[in-house]
């Protein structure tokens, strides 16, 4: 990377949710290896974010690796309509086995946002197919599920900035953020908004949608199991889907290997993609039950409407079979086990900093929520200068390494968060 070339960068290309005219600064990577990313600049730094959720098992994986290798050799891409193709059936075979017994259909598709699109669309399609369309969806304030049109309307109004899209966006139920902390008690209380909007809707709901356990991008909250044997039974009463965006929390990052085994319930639709596979190519799933993807079979279109050109990426789908081989050695559990131990014993302490509002920790996901918002530029640059890369936004300073990484680089990572939420310089002011 010339000069040249990150000045081209900043003038001509768009980073995630960045301004064009004033771009944050950006850090070119040559290369990344196991737990850690090489700078151009020479320096190496240890990778606290798993490329948001993905690379679980590390960077340059020599089985991911040469997964992907063969795979070339035979074909990178062929279209999914009309042709089928060993890679997808022997990873939908793998996700079938895997997730709750009754998801046994499963819809590949390009990227996380698509998965909720798909999953969206299947509940439409399931009640126009019963002849009782319905519209609508009911969610919690602080949720994410994406950037696309559909995934939007159902992430928190605030912080998706639904204003921007008034008239536009479909116009979903919110229900409060869950209270109960995953590690506090269940408070009765902290139903009855939600139960009072579902019950006020009941004839038009299509389908719940949540992130299980753990809402990510809006806010890093993780909230009590009970909620989510609440919201099945009460799905169930009234005959409402319940869709399970696992996209962030899948594949083992909590503790479990999909977060709803925490409350043991599973979904009617579950939505996975980011550690798919490994965190090395862009590839998602949704996955449903025999009886929705009957019902909308025997609908009006007589088939499920979506059908990307890239669905079933044979070099996707071979590489995420080499993904949850990997997982179902089962090493992960200890793993996961091991940093969220550490995390618990390293970041805890932090809570006594007056810059600090609170500490949470699940599986190999530790969360620095601090009183006020932090200076990203500031911040960003001091953690590639304590040779760790951490991505805050917010008021959120957050690690969730690739679960193979080492109990020394792990305390650099929370040795670099706990000077940074202590030096008055990373807040603005
Ligand atoms: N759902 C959740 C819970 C997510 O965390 C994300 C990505 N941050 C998405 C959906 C969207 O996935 P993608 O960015 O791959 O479109």
């Amino acid at each position: 990377m010339t000069p040249d070339d990150l000045a081209f960068d900043q003038r001509h290309i768009w980073h995630p949710y960045t301004s064009m005219t004033s771009p944050l600064p950006v850090y070119p990577v040559v290369r990344a290896e196991g737990c850690e990313l090489f700078l151009a600049s020479g320096e190496r730094l240890v990778d606290g974010m798993s490329s948001w959720w993905a690379a679980i098992h590390g960077y340059n994986h020599p089985q991911l690796n040469a997964a992907m290798k063969s795979q070339i050799d035979a074909m990178s891409h062929v279209m999914f309509g009309g042709i089928t193709h060993a890679p997808a059936v022997s990873l939908c075979r793998k996700l079938v086995a895997m997730t709750p017994a009754p998801l046994e259909c499963v819809f590949l598709a390009d990227s996380g946002s698509v998965a909720v699109e798909v999953a969206m669309k299947m509940a439409l399609q399931y009640w126009q197919a019963k002849g009782e369309p319905r519209q609508r969806f009911l969610t919690f304030r602080h949720g994410y599920h994406g950037d696309t049109f559909g995934a939007m309307s159902v992430c928190d109004p605030d912080n998706s900035m639904h204003s921007l899209w008034q008239g536009y966006l479909q116009e979903n139920l919110f229900a409060p953020a869950p209270q109960s902390r995953m590690d506090g008690e269940w408070d009765e209380r902290d139903m009855v908004a939600f139960a009072r909007l579902m019950a006020a809707h009941r004839h038009e709901i299509a389908a719940v949608i949540v992130e299980p356990i753990v809402q990510g991008a809006g806010g890093m909250r993780m909230y009590h199991p009970e909620w989510l044997r609440r919201i099945r039974k009460m799905c169930d009463r009234e005959g409402i889907l319940l869709i399970a965006d696992e996209i962030a929390t899948g594949f083992g990052r909590t503790g479990r290997l999909f977060a709803c085994e925490h409350a043991g319930i599973a979904p009617d639709i579950l939505c996975l993609g980011k550690a798919l596979t490994g965190g090395t190519m862009t590839l998602s799933a949704t996955l449903t039950t025999r009886d929705v993807a009957d019902t909308i079979s025997h609908g009006e279109a007589g088939c499920f409407m979506h059908g990307p050109t890239f669905m079933g990426n044979p070099l996707a789908c071979a590489v995420a079979s080499a993904s949850l081989s990997l997982l179902e050695s089962g090493e992960w559990q200890q793993q996961v086990a091991g940093i969220e131990a550490q995390l618990r014993a390293e970041l805890s302490p932090v809570r006594a900093c007056e810059n600090v509002a609170d500490v949470r920790v699940l599986g190999a996901i530790g969360v620095v929520e601090t009183t006020r918002p932090v200076n990203m530029a500031a911040l960003q640059q001091f953690f590639v200068a304590q040779g760790v890369w951490i991505r805050p936004f917010g008021k959120l300073i957050y690690l969730m390494p690739p679960y193979i990484i080492q109990p020394d680089q792990l305390r650099r990572l929370t040795q670099a968060v706990k000077d940074a939420v202590r030096n008055e310089a990373m807040f603005i002011a």
